[in-house]
């Protein structure tokens, strides 16, 4: 049984997961209009993994035979100067949804909850690699800076990538 305080805690994540999201497949429109089909493509895999990510959280409340309450959904922003500036931007989100694990995971201990502990270790895990794409893309694009050459070659790579939902479990 979820405490309600811990409950609480992962309702709210699953709305901040839901809200990156969002936020990416803004992202991912964003590069569509911009005319970089590959960053547009990376993105919409980043907001599937997003997804995910929700979808792990209202499993596991579902499994503990709690209630997820799903909350309004804020607006992400809409326009970004560069494609820098957009992954700038991803790279500072997944830092703050580090703390924000953090702080679930805080939480657990606290309430000497050892199921959700384990289960957001995945979570903790996560963020790791997901704030290492996100700044390793950010680094390429300070070395390629203005070169319209550079951003056609990187965005044909970052296309390459494909969303493979992980097994149920992992
Ligand atoms: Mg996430």
């Amino acid at each position: 049984m979820l405490s309600d305080r811990m409950q609480s805690a992962i309702n709210a994540q699953i709305n901040a997961e839901v809200y990156s999201e969002y936020l990416y497949y803004s992202m991912s429109a964003y590069f569509d209009s911009a005319g970089l089909p590959g960053m547009a493509k990376w993105m919409d895999c980043q907001a599937q993994e997003e997804h995910f990510h929700a979808m792990k959280l209202f499993d596991y409340v579902n499994e503990r035979g709690g209630r997820v309450t799903l909350t309004t959904i804020e607006g992400p922003e809409t326009e970004w100067d560069s494609p820098l500036a957009v992954f700038e931007g991803a790279y500072a989100h997944e830092q703050k949804v580090t703390g924000l694990i953090n702080g679930l995971m805080d939480i657990a201990l606290e309430e000497k909850d050892h199921g959700t502990a384990q289960m957001l270790q995945w979570f903790v895990e996560e963020q790791v690699e997901e704030e290492a794409s996100a700044t390793g893309v950010v680094q390429q694009l300070k070395w390629i800076g203005d070169s319209g050459q550079g951003i056609l070659m990187l965005d044909k790579e970052l296309g390459t990538r494909v969303f493979t939902p992980p097994a149920k479990g992992e």
